[in-house]
């Protein structure tokens, strides 16, 4: 029987996105850089700090014990265990039109110790388009919807009542 007792706890967390898209598609975070502001619960005591903490892909932490590498080791105020988050970035997935009012899984995160409770998009996302192709690279969608004005189509274009929700993948 292999011994369980002293491992901290390592799952994946699938990040679902949903909102009402209006002719746009290929809703995606833009970048190595993308900031995805997240609360995080430690496993251990249940602390969940109250500010938002931003991982990316650029920034990459070595784990003790040669175990790889995360986007982020933090030590927990309350408990001081160390836990650590990972993007895993070819999970990284765009939101399309088909997509619209459903959720989907935009990315997954590998937690050992600590689990995503909270997320809140912010700037940095693109879309495009769905019928025109217009490239939209300046999305920010902290207030849940954002619009604009297509000129090739002469329509409005939208992202609309943006919500989330997490997964055990
Ligand atoms: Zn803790």
């Amino acid at each position: 029987m292999p011994h369980l007792g002293n491992k901290m706890s390592r799952y994946k967390f699938g990040l679902q996105f949903k909102a009402t898209l209006e002719n746009v598609t290929d809703v995606r975070p833009l970048g190595d850089d993308f900031r995805w502001f997240l609360k995080l619960k430690c496993g251990n005591c249940g602390e969940i700090p109250d500010k938002w903490q931003y991982v990316t892909l650029v920034e990459s932490v070595p784990l003790k014990g040669g175990r790889g590498s995360a986007s982020m080791v933090q030590k927990c105020k309350l408990c001081s265990r160390e836990n650590s988050i990972d993007i895993l970035g070819d999970t990284i997935t765009p939101y399309n039109a088909e997509n619209s009012e459903t959720f989907k899984t935009m990315v997954q995160f590998e937690c050992r110790g600590l689990e995503p409770v909270d997320f809140q998009p912010q700037a940095g996302f693109a879309a495009e388009g769905a019928e025109s192709g217009t490239p939209f690279p300046e999305i920010n969608l902290l207030e849940k919807d954002w619009t604009d004005y297509d000129e090739k189509i002469s329509e409005s274009v939208g992202i609309y009542e943006v919500t989330h929700q997490f997964i055990k993948c």
